[in-house]
Order: structure tokens, then C-alpha cells, then sequence
């Protein structure tokens, strides 16, 4: 049986959470779908993570403006994903941070990840015809480490490691050692790991776990709160990651093909993980990076809307 093309028939509206994980901290999650956070500073806010549109985006602001009248100053973007960063205009923010890495991955490939994005998952982009033309640019941008003062409290962006992209930052708050890890970490939820460094991403997660953070808010999922929970997410996270690279590096040793490994990696992930947020979307682009980088790609391939179709029509088919 042919599996309908990654999410086009996910259709289903999500309900939609905001919740208080520390103080001035908040989490606006939606059962699966890509989440936000908010930083409440003296005198003006952080938003990590813009959302797909800036329809979408405006979900958010309207959410803040129901805790805070200060202004929206910054927008962090995680990384590089079009479900994080094409609604950011709505922001009207004075500065659009990343790191470094991202900004390159949003030259190298911003606009076929677009296309691919748009393509595979379009319940998650409602007013696309808002999105400005071109795209979304950081305008500041950091190698490993920057601070932003919001008044006298300290946001720490920090480039961790490669792990969901080669550029993904976590925002930590001293303060209240809250962390907003964007997708490197993701509860219940598959993670996407068409674009991923799977042998570093446990690695990464080792960075983030060394934080002890009291609460987390992960890229997909509810918001965790307190340590237990934190690290429960995080070893979910390299559980998904690990069995993934780990099938497929076997399989490729013992020489099999990309269906042949696909196979496999269902094999050991279905009994797992088959019930978590995007799990089949994900499956085909996950073992192909896999398939790819224990066969020595060190840097992703490209998605374009054409490869997506074709690979699914290969494996999903
Ligand atoms: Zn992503």
C-alpha cells in the first residue's frame, strides 16, 4: 500500500498550549508540531523560533500579549527549517539572531528547503502568501557563543554541536536555568534527520544534559519540566538517533541496499517509536541520511520538492 506523500494528509488542527516553565519563560506548544518559546526580560522579549508563516506567527504574539506588553526585540532562530523561520517578519523585531552555520545552510540551500518544506507539510503553513519573497536572513549572526542582555537578564545562545542540522543553537537562561533546545531534543515526537549528523548528535545531547536543566522546551512536544523529566526527553532523543545510526550502519557494513536498510530500520524503530508526532513522514528521510552518512556523506545531500517525491516513491512507495 502506498503511504500518502510525508504529512499532506495530515490535516488535523492541533490544540495549542502556553505554558509558564519558569519565570517570564514561557513554552507555546501544539501536540507535535513545531513549538516556540518566549523570553521575558526588564525591558523587551525574545521569541526562539518564528513559526512556519507569519500567520502563524501572529498565534504567538497574540499569546504574549496576553502575558506582556513589551516589545518583541529578537528573534532566535534554532536553525535553519522553513517551519521555523519563514514567519518571522510578523516579529517586526530589531534583530534576527543564528548562528553562523545557519546562516550558511540558508545560502547553500534556503530555498529548496522552502519548496521541500512547503511540499511535504502544508497544514503547517496557512497564509503562505504572507511570507515575504525571498527569504528569511539572520541579521546577527555568532561562531559558538553570544549573550543578549534583555535589561539586566542574560539569554546564552550557544552553538552545542552539529546534531538536527550542522547550525543548531540551544537558548539558555541562567537565571532560571530553563533551556529552549529547538530540535536537537523532541519528546514523543520523531525527530527529522533528513538534514541530521547522527554520529555527533549524542555528542550534543552530552552538552545539554551537562546544563542539568530544571526545565527544557523541546523542538516538538510539551514543554518538561523539572530534571527528571529533561533527562527522560533527552535519553528518548538518543534513543531515536542512536537506533536509527546504528541500523544503518550495519546494514551498510554488511553491504545492503537503501530498501534493504530501510527495512531494517523499521524493523528496530516501529516497536519504539511508531506511535510518536511525524514518525512516517519522517522514516524515508531519516534512513536515507543515515544510509548517507555511515557511507561517509559527511554533508546532506540537498532536499529539493523532486528528490523528496522520488525518494518516497523508492521507500514509502
Ligand atoms: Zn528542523
Amino acid at each position: 500500500m502506498t503511504k500518502p506523500f510525508a504529512s499532506t494528509a495530515d490535516l488535523a488542527e492541533k490544540q495549542v498550549s502556553f505554558t509558564e516553565v519558569g519565570a517570564g519563560l514561557f513554552a507555546y506548544t501544539a501536540q507535535g508540531d513545531p513549538n516556540s518559546g518566549v523570553i521575558v526580560g526588564d525591558d523587551c522579549c525574545m521569541v526562539i523560533d518564528a513559526q512556519a508563516t507569519p500567520a502563524m506567527a501572529e498565534g504567538v504574539i497574540a499569546r504574549v500579549r496576553e502575558v506582556t506588553d513589551k516589545p518583541i526585540k529578537y528573534v532566535v532562530l534554532s536553525h535553519y527549517h522553513a517551519v521555523r523561520v519563514l514567519g518571522a517578519s510578523a516579529y517586526k523585531a530589531q534583530g534576527i539572531i543564528a548562528s553562523k552555520g545557519t546562516y550558511e545552510l540558508i545560502v547553500e540551500r534556503g530555498e529548496q528547503d522552502k519548496a521541500s518544506e512547503i511540499g511535504r507539510f502544508p497544514r503547517l503553513f496557512p497564509g503562505a502568501e504572507s511570507i515575504p519573497p525571498g527569504l528569511t536572513w539572520p541579521t546577527l549572526t555568532f561562531e559558538n557563543e553570544m549573550s543578549v542582555f534583555l535589561g539586566k537578564r542574560e539569554v546564552k545562545l550557544l552553538h552545542l554541536g552539529a546534531g538536527h542540522t550542522a547550525g543548531d543553537i540551544v537558548a539558555w537562561v541562567p537565571d532560571a536555568q530553563v533551556m529552549f533546545s529547538g530540535d536537537l531534543v523532541e519528546y514523543h515526537s520523531a525527530c527529522y534527520c533528513g538534514d541530521a549528523h547522527l554520529r555527533e548528535w549524542p555528542l550534543t545531547l552530552d552538552a545539554i544534559r551537562e546544563f542539568e536543566p530544571q526545565a527544557l522546551v523541546p523542538g516538538r512536544g510539551d514543554a518538561l519540566v523539572g530534571h527528571g523529566t529533561v533527562r527522560e526527553a533527552i535519553a528518548m532523543t538518543r534513543d531515536f538517533v542512536n537506533t536509527l545510526y546504528g541500523t544503518a550502519e550495519l546494514s551498510v557494513a554488511r553491504g545492503r541496499s537503501l530498501k534493504e536498510t530501510f527495512a531494517a530500520v523499521r524493523e528496530a524503530m516501529d516497536p519504539k517509536f511508531s506511535s510518536f508526532a511525524i514518525y512516517e513522514h519522517c522514516l524515508p528521510f531519516n534512513v536515507s541520511r543515515a544510509y548517507d552518512e555511515a557511507s561517509g556523506i559527511d554533508h546532506p545531500v540537498i532536499w529539493t520538492a523532486e528528490r523528496d517525491r522520488e525518494m518516497w516513491e523508492k521507500l514509502q512507495g
